[in-house]
C-alpha cells in the first residue's frame, strides 16, 4: 500500500489576505462569501489564519468599540502550524490531533503556500484507505492466508494509537515529537516531555502473571491521562514505558507535572508484593527544551537525555523523578 501524500488531499484554491487587510475584508469574506478559514500570507509565505473562530473572538472582544479598519495582523493566529506537502496523510492526522487544529495550510520546500487542508479532508481519507484495506483483507481471506497477515500488518500501521493502553502509538510519537521540535525551533516555543517507566515491572509479571500485567498498564495509562493537560500528548514509548508531550510548559511545571504524575500512581495503590514499596510505582525522567537548537539539535538527543535522568531517578530508589 503506498503512502498518500498531502499534496494530493490539500485545496490548492485558498483565500488569502495581506497581513495589512482590515478587519471589514475579513469580514466580508467569511460572513458574506462564506470561507471558513483565510491564510494571511506575507510575500506568499503564510505567516497567520484567521478562523471562524478567531473572527468571533475579535468581534466579541471589541464589541462595541468594532473599529473595522483593525489590521488582520491585530487579531489573526499566529504563528502557525504548517504541513509540507510531502507530508504524508498519517504524519497530517498526529498533527492535527496534537494541535487541535482544523485547517492546516500546505507549504512547499521554499515555505511558499500551495495549499490547505482541513480535518475533514483527513478523515475521509484515512476512513478512505482503511475501507480499501478492509476490503482487501476480505479478498485475501478468499486467496491466500499469507497474504492476510501482510495486509493487516498494513492496517495495523495506520492506527495512531496502542490498543492495550489507549494512548498514542510509538509511530504517532515519533511524529509528534518531530513537529514538536522543529516548531520550536522555528518559533521559539518551549515544550517539556516526560518518559515515564514502571518500576520493578518484570517482577510484577513473574507473581500476578501476564494478563494482570496489561490489566496494570491499562490502570496507569488511566491514572496518567486523569492527571494531564488537554493539551498534554501520552504514547506509549515502547513495553511499560510511557512518553507525555508537555507543549508551552517549562522546567519547573515540567518537574510539577512530573511530581504529581508519580504521586498519581502510588496513590492508585496498585498492590505489588513484590517491590519494596508494596505498591506500584513508577519512575520519571524529563527534560525542558527552550528555543535551543544548539544545544539539542533534534529529539532523539532530547531522548537519550532523558533516558539518563530516568536512570537516575532508578538509581536514586525509583517511585520519584529528574527533571532538567
Ligand atoms: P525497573 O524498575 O528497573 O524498570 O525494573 P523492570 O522490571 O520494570 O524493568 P525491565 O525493563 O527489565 O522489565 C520490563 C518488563 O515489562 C518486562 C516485560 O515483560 C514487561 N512488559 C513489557 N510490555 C508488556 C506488556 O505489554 N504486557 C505485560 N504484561 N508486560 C509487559
Ligand atoms: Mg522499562
Ligand atoms: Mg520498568
Amino acid at each position: 500500500m503506498k503512502e498518500i501524500h498531502v499534496k494530493t488531499l490539500m485545496t490548492e484554491d485558498v483565500t488569502c489576505l495581506s497581513p495589512e487587510a482590515p478587519l471589514q475584508l475579513v469580514v466580508k469574506k467569511m460572513v458574506e462569501q462564506r470561507y471558513s478559514c483565510i491564510v494571511i500570507n506575507k510575500n506568499e509565505v503564510p505567516i497567520g489564519i484567521v478562523t471562524e473562530r478567531d473572527l468571533v473572538k475579535v468581534l466579541n472582544h471589541r464589541a462595541g468599540e468594532i473599529d473595522l479598519s483593525l489590521p488582520v495582523s491585530g487579531f489573526m493566529s499566529s504563528p502557525i502550524v504548517r504541513l509540507n506537502e510531502n507530508q504524508t496523510l498519517f504524519d497530517a492526522m498526529v498533527i492535527s490531533r496534537a494541535e487541535k487544529i482544523r485547517h492546516i495550510p500546505v507549504v512547499n520546500g521554499d515555505e511558499y503556500l500551495v495549499g490547505l487542508v482541513t480535518y475533514s479532508d483527513l478523515v475521509n481519507a484515512h476512513f478512505h484507505v482503511v475501507e480499501i484495506q478492509s476490503e482487501m483483507i476480505e479478498q485475501a481471506v478468499a486467496v491466500r492466508t499469507g497474504k492476510l497477515q501482510q495486509l493487516n500488518d498494513e492496517l495495523q500501521a495506520l492506527s495512531m494509537e496502542d490498543h492495550l493502553m489507549e494512548i498514542g502509538n510509538r509511530r504517532a510519537m515519533e511524529v509528534d515529537l518531530g513537529h514538536t521540535h522543529d516548531a520550536s525551533i522555528r518559533y521559539g516555543n518551549l515544550y517539556s516531555v516526560l518518559l515515564m517507566d514502571i518500576d520493578f515491572f518484570k517482577r510484577y509479571n513473574d507473581y500476578y502473571g501476564h494478563q494482570a500485567g496489561d490489566d496494570a498498564l491499562k490502570s496507569v495509562a488511566e491514572t496518567l491521562k486523569a492527571n494531564i493537560r488537554g493539551s498534554d500528548r501520552l504514547y506509549r514509548y515502547g513495553g511499560e514505558e510511557i512518553l507525555l508531550v508537555l507543549p508551552q510548559t517549562n522546567a519547573v511545571q515540567a518537574e510539577e507535572a512530573a511530581r504529581k504524575l508519580v504521586s498519581s500512581i502510588a496513590k492508585s495503590s496498585i498492590s505489588h508484593e513484590k517491590s519494596p514499596y508494596g505498591f506500584l510505582s513508577i519512575s520519571c525522567g524529563g527534560a525542558c527544551v527552550l528555543n535551543n537548537e544548539h544545544l539539542i539539535s533534534n529529539w532523539k538527543e532530547l531522548i537519550e537525555q532523558i533516558d539518563r535522568n530516568l536512570y537516575q531517578a532508578k538509581n536514586n530508589g525509583r517511585n520519584r523523578s529528574v527533571v532538567s
